[in-house]
């Protein structure tokens, strides 16, 4: 699986400026201009205010008003990364969805550098190696605080692998998560990891209640469009931020495409197309 994924991102990274662009998906970012966006950002959100930072692919940034920085998916080095943008200094937590590359990223070098708390499966938590007293393994069920913000591990329909190593066979994960994160006073997000769409969205809408949801669009490996229309749906969200498109050429989906099923659905959900590297307040 990651030498195959691997051969994409590298086909991803040699087409970025051509297939991809004339595929309808957006360009990587200038790397002018970036630096400053990205560049010495607070440590906490602007005052009052929750700020959710796309790192491309299904990585985000979350500082909340209560100082919280939390780290999701850091795969901060990805084809669609904001160029030139200094990666965080200080994390309290990273939560990695699954064990595959693409979400797991840096978050052993990020773990290192901050000494933040790192939440995902049992299993995959144990193959990360991390020291004992960041590693949080876990499952779906579990609630844990990190300062303002009470995080939820959900399901998420998927597989989840991990190689240490790209030589070495990838080693079972445990199952794959979605994690509600609930700010006080503030937003609840629901980032969905990868996943399809299942039937327990609605579950998580009746005990969660989150209002925003972080889904991916790109297909073949997830939810494309249609399926996450669907799960808006099922979500009750007021707001979609699209993820996990247009990293690689397999990943199809891309942000109209939605706004044309939720239309075709006749779904209230508003899409924030974020932009990489811009933080934005909720
Ligand atoms: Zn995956």
């Amino acid at each position: 699986m990651r030498t195959q994924l691997m051969a994409v991102v590298v086909g991803a990274l040699m087409t970025l400026g051509g297939t991809a662009a004339a595929q309808g998906t957006p360009a990587a970012p200038p790397a002018q201009g970036k630096a400053a966006a990205g560049a010495k950002a607070p440590a906490a959100a602007t005052k009052g205010k929750t700020e959710v930072t796309w790192w491309g692919h299904a990585a985000f940034i979350v500082r909340t008003p209560g100082g919280a920085v939390i780290a999701i998916d850091p795969w901060l080095t990805n084809p669609k990364a904001p160029q030139g943008a200094a990666q965080p200094e200080a994390l309290d937590a990273i939560l990695v969805t699954h064990g595959h590359f693409d979400h797991v990223g840096e978050t052993k070098a990020l773990a290192q550098k901050t000494g933040a708390k790192v939440f995902g499966s049992f299993e995959l938590i144990n193959l990360l190696g991390l020291p004992e007293a960041q590693a949080v393994g876990a499952n779906a069920g579990g609630t844990f605080k990190v300062k303002d913000a009470t995080i939820h591990l959900v399901e998420a329909v998927h597989s989840s692998s991990y190689q240490a190593d790209p030589k070495a066979a990838a080693q079972y994960a445990g199952a794959p998560l979605g994690f509600v994160v609930a700010i006080d006073n503030g937003p609840t997000l629901y980032h969905a990891g990868d996943t399809g769409t299942f039937e327990g969205m609605s579950l998580i809408a009746t005990q969660f209640k989150p209002t925003v949801a972080m889904l991916p669009i790109g297909g073949h490996f997830t939810m494309g469009p249609a399926e996450a229309a669907q799960a808006a749906r099922l979500l009750k969200v007021k707001s979609i931020v699209p993820m996990h498109y247009g990293t690689f050429p397999l990943l199809q989906g891309n942000p109209d495409a939605l706004r044309g099923e939720l239309k075709t659905l006749r779904g209230p959900a508003k899409v924030l197309d974020l932009e990489p590297g811009k933080a934005t307040a909720l």
